[in-house]
């Protein structure tokens, strides 16, 4: 592994750094969530009027046709600069590959400028409360007629609902007996007449997600992605991005600094003397350095022009672990004395989704057993499909429920 950078690849993160040096800001303190939402829309249209979004999509859609190093790049020199997450995170990671992978020529020119600029904000609707690890089993109906379909249904989980312009939703279009079979992929407006949407508010006390109810929606013919019927192949685009290579990469960099700060509390409150302690803090170094390797596994694959695995399913594994580990060691480090909210209280809270989002823990291990250890597969319920499969997997029926999770 060759982990040093081309004359090309030392220019672009020189010409990175210089442009975030020269444009990240504190983000300020906001009375509300409008003004927050605001703000956050106009810092990402910023970072896309640089060139900074989408960096590895087509030019001709707003991109800049980035490799994957320069991609990664990019992404370490962001984390370290330490602006916040572009808002449209789902329209990013998730709507725009599978767009680029499935859309016709006219919804990419449709969707995408709109997505990089974070004019139209996005979210997905594929959770339900019946059909999470297994999203095959699931039932919001999507029924024909004129000129499109009526989606009657609920989703659950949906992360930035409230906000989204459009939802990207797993639709069944066809009978449930022919599971996978009959999904379809449909762009949802969430501004249409039957779209309902009510905030779950969670531990930290945000409401990051929602219930979105769905009675009769009309959905435009051409709000399709793919073939009706092919939605389990579409999606599985979008799902392979959801842990793409992209997130362990920023959050590496963005716990190193982390695990520095925690460092220098337990110094500062003498905490570190105490062996226990100490021991909480290695362990947080160690996870730390297990995520590094896997992501610069993974970099080396993509770099060669291959796509992720199944071992991806092990970066996330590394990335909840350490997350978890370093938020258990940051509450040791606290100590019982300490107040009950703060910077570590909210992220030891908030580490505890990292097991469940993108897929959970369980589902995880059961894909390193069976696609890259080879134990046996996990009977798969009659006729049913894959939950999530891997990159370059084509659904069919009678795989295993539990192929790849790979949920936010
Ligand atoms: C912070 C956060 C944000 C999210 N945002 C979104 C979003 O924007 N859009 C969206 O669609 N969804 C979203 N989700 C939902 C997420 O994808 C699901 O919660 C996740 O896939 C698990 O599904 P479930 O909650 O239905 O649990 P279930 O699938 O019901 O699982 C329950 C338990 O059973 C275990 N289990 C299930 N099947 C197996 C098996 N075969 N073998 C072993 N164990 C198994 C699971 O590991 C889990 O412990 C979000 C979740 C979180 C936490």
């Amino acid at each position: 592994m060759d982990l040093s950078l081309t004359p090309q690849e030392a220019a672009f993160a020189d010409e990175a750094r210089a442009w975030l040096a020269e444009h990240v800001e504190p983000v300020p303190c906001f009375e509300d969530e409008e003004s927050a939402l605001e703000w956050a829309r106009r810092w990402q249209a910023e970072l896309a009027e640089g060139g900074w979004v989408g960096l590895d999509w087509p030019v001709a859609y707003g991109g800049r046709g980035a490799t994957a190093v320069e991609v990664a790049i990019f992404n370490i020199e962001y984390a370290r600069s330490g602006a916040p997450q572009p808002v449209n995170r789902v329209g990013i990671n998730l709507a725009g590959p599978t767009l680029l992978a499935h859309g016709t020529a006219a919804q990419c020119e449709r969707f995408l400028p709109a997505i990089l600029s974070a004019r139209d904000l996005w979210c997905q609707l594929f959770s339900e409360p019946g059909a999470g690890s297994d999203l095959t089993g699931l039932s919001t109906r999507a029924v024909a007629v004129a000129g499109g379909w009526r989606v009657t249904g609920q989703k659950v989980w949906t992360s930035y609902a409230r906000f989204a312009r459009f939802g990207l939703c797993l639709v069944r279009s066809g009978p449930a007996s022919t599971g996978a079979r009959s999904l379809s992929l449909l762009v949802v407006d969430m501004q249409a007449p039957g779209v309902e949407i009510r905030p779950l508010v969670q531990m930290t006390g945000e409401a990051e997600f929602n219930e979105v109810f769905l009675d009769g929606v009309f959905v435009p013919e051409d709000n399709l992605i793919g073939a009706e019927g092919e939605g389990w192949r579409v999606a599985s685009t979008t799902l392979a991005h959801e842990r793409g290579a992209n997130f362990p990469v920023k959050e590496e960099v963005v716990h190193e600094g982390l695990l520095a700060r925690l460092v220098r509390e337990a110094e500062g409150n003498g905490s570190l003397d105490d062996v226990s302690i100490a021991d909480t803090i290695v362990d947080s170094y160690i996870s730390l350095l297990v995520l590094r390797a896997h992501n610069l596994r993974t970099l080396t694959k993509l770099a060669r022009g291959a796509q992720p695995g199944p071992e991806s399913s092990w970066v996330k594994l590394a990335w909840s672990t350490m997350t978890q580990t370093m938020a258990e060691s940051a509450m040791a480090v606290l100590g019982s004395g300490s107040p009950m909210w703060g910077h570590w209280q909210r992220q030891w809270i908030w580490s505890k989704a990292a097991t469940i989002a993108g897929g959970t823990s369980e589902i995880q291990r059961n894909v390193i057993g069976e696609r890259i250890l080879g134990l046996p597969r996990e009977p798969g319920p009659a006729g049913g499909a894959g939950r999530s499969p891997a990159l370059g997997d084509s659904p069919g029926v009678g795989r295993s429920p539990v192929e790849l999770g790979i949920r936010r």
